[in-house]
C-alpha cells in the first residue's frame, strides 16, 4: 500500500560534535553522545544507559540533546491554540492511573451531549482555537458509530477546525460496538472529518508493565497495529509515554524503538509527548498500590525523558512536546532546554490530569507561552496540529491580541472538571434514567 505521507528520512550526517564538549559525560556515556551527534541511530541498550545517566553524565546528555533539537527544528519554540473536550468520564475500564473515569452508576459521572460539544467547539473557534481535541472514557451501551457521529456534528459546524480525536482505544472501542474492522472505523472517522488522532493509551509499549498499570486495555501490539492503519488511511496521529509509575530504564527506550520503529514504516507521527505519572489521586496509588509504584518521575527523570527521547527518535520524530499540564510552566521552560520544542496546546479545559491531581491549571495563554519561550532566546510561533507554522513572533512589539489573555477567570467562563462532576444537568445516570443513551439519537444523527 502507498504511503500517504512523505518517508521519514534518517538523521542527516555528521553534525560537528566539537561543538560540545563531551568529556565530562564520562566513558560509557560519553561515546553513545558522540554517536547519537555523528548521525548514528540509539540503540535500546545505549538508551537505557542514558537513561540512568547521574551526575556529571546529566549536563551533556542535556546539551546533546539541545543540540539535536537545534539541528532538527532549529530555535521555534511552538504551540497550538486549541480546546480540551473530554465529552464524557464514564468508562467501562479501571486503568490503575486513571482518576478520571467514573462508573456508570457514579454520581459524578458525566456526559455531554453533542450540542453542548460543538458549543464548546465554537466558543474555543471564536477565541481563535485551530483544533479541538476530543477523548473521553468509554462509556457502556454506547452506540457503536457514536464516535463517527460525533466528529462529523462537529465538522459539519465548524469546518475550519482540526479534530484531533479518538485514541486507539476509543477507535478500538467504536469498532468491536459498531461490529466493523478498524480500517473501515477509521475510514469511516475520516470521511466524517477526524483530522488526526492522539497516540494516547500507549502508556509503555511493553505488555508486562501494561498489564499491572492498566489490565484489560488496548495492547502493545494493537496499539501499534492500529496507528499504522491509521496512518496508512491518511490520518497522522501523535506518540505518548507515560512513565514515573512502575516502568524501568529498559522499558522506556523499548518503547521509544517501537515508536521510531513505527515512525520508519509509516512516517504518520507528528510529535512525541512524555506524559510524567500523576500520583496523587491515582487508583493504583490510593487503592490497590502495586509493590515498586512510584510517585510520578522527579524533576531530573523527567528532564532525562525529554533529553532521551530527542536522542533515540533524532532523524525520525521531529518534535518533542513539554506537557505543562502535569509538569507546570516552569518545568516545562526546562524542558525546552533538554531536547523538547514544543509547549503542547493551550487547552482551555483540562480534566484528565486535573482528576489525578496535578495543579497547573487548565488554561495557559499564547501571551504566556511566547514570553516562556522568549525569555530562554527562542522565536515563538503558532502551529497548526500538523506543525504547519501558522505565524512566527519575532518581534513582540508586533504580537496580536490574546483573546484568550482577555479572559478574567478561566474556570468561571469556560467550566472546569470540578464543576463538570458536580453539575446535575450533564448526570451521565439521568441521560440513562430517561432512555437518552450515548447513542446518535441524542443529538439527532443518522449513525451508520
Ligand atoms: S485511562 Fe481511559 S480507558 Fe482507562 S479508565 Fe481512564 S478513561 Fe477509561
Amino acid at each position: 500500500m502507498t504511503q500517504p505521507f512523505e518517508p521519514a528520512t534518517g538523521p542527516p550526517c555528521a553534525p560537528p560534535t566539537t561543538v560540545l564538549n563531551l568529556s565530562l559525560a564520562g566513558s560509557e556515556v560519553g561515546p553513545i553522545l558522540e554517536r547519537a551527534l555523528e548521525g548514528r541511530e540509539t540503540t535500546i541498550e545505549e538508551g537505557t544507559r542514558l537513561f540512568e545517566a547521574r551526575g556529571a553524565e546529566l549536563m551533556p546528555l542535556m546539551a546533546a540533546a539541545d543540540h539535536l533539537r537545534r539541528e532538527a527544528v532549529g530555535e521555534r519554540v511552538t504551540y497550538v491554540v486549541n480546546r480540551n473536550i473530554n465529552f464524557t468520564n464514564v468508562c467501562v475500564k479501571r486503568c490503575g492511573f486513571c482518576a478520571f473515569s467514573r462508573g456508570h452508576r457514579a454520581g459524578e459521572g458525566y456526559f455531554l451531549p453533542m450540542e453542548e460539544v460543538v458549543r464548546r467547539a465554537s466558543e474555543a473557534w471564536e477565541l481563535g482555537a485551530t483544533e479541538v481535541c476530543m477523548q473521553a472514557g468509554l462509556p457502556p451501551g454506547m452506540d457503536g458509530w457514536y464516535y463517527v457521529d460525533l466528529v462529523r456534528t462537529v465538522k459539519q459546524a465548524l469546518p475550519g477546525i482540526h479534530i484531533h480525536g479518538c485514541s486507539p482505544e476509543e477507535v478500538l472501542y467504536g469498532s468491536q460496538l459498531a461490529g466493523v474492522s478498524v480500517a473501515d472505523y477509521l475510514a469511516a472517522l475520516k470521511e466524517a472529518g477526524l483530522g488526526s488522532l492522539p497516540g494516547t493509551s500507549a502508556e509503555i509499549l511493553v505488555d508486562a508493565v501494561r498489564d499491572v498499570i492498566s489490565p484489560g486495555r488496548i495492547t502493545s501490539a494493537q496499539w501499534v497495529e492500529l496507528l499504522q492503519t491509521a496512518h496508512r488511511l491518511g490520518l497522522p496521529s501523535t506518540s505518548t509515554i507515560m512513565y514515573g509509575h512502575l516502568e524501568t530504564s529498559y522499558h522506556k527506550a523499548v518503547h521509544l524503538h517501537r515508536l521510531r520503529a513505527l515512525q520508519k514504516e509509516t512516517g504518520g507521527i507528528t510529535e512525541f509527548v512524555p506524559l510524567g505519572f500523576i500520583y496523587e489521586d491515582a487508583p493504583m496509588f490510593q487503592k490497590r498500590r502495586p509493590a515498586g509504584l512510584r510517585q510520578g518521575p522527579t524533576g531530573i527523570e523527567t528532564m532525562k525523558m525529554y533529553a532521551v527521547s530527542r536522542i533515540m527518535l533524532h532523524g525520525w520524530i521531529h518534535n518533542v512536546q513539554v506537557s505543562w499540564v502535569k509538569e507546570g510552566p516552569k518545568l516545562a521552560q526546562v524542558g525546552l532546554m533538554a531536547g523538547a520544542n514544543d509547549l503542547g496546546g493551550t487547552l482551555i479545559n483540562e480534566s484528565i490530569s486535573t482528576a489525578a491531581g496535578a495543579r497547573h491549571g487548565q488554561l495557559l495563554t499564547p501571551t504566556v507561552m511566547r514570553a516562556l519561550a522568549r525569555e530562554m532566546g527562542r522565536i515563538p510561533a503558532e502551529r497548526a496540529t500538523d506543525y504547519r507554522i501558522l505565524r512566527t513572533f519575532a518581534d513582540p512589539a508586533a504580537d496580536p491580541e490574546d483573546l484568550l489573555a482577555g479572559v478574567e477567570n478561566a474556570d468561571a467562563r469556560f467550566g472546569s472538571y470540578g464543576k463538570l462532576i458536580g453539575e446535575q444537568r450533564f448526570r451521565f445516570k439521568d441521560v440513562y434514567a430517561q432512555g437518552k443513551r450515548p447513542s446518535p439519537q441524542l443529538a439527532g444523527g443518522s449513525g451508520q
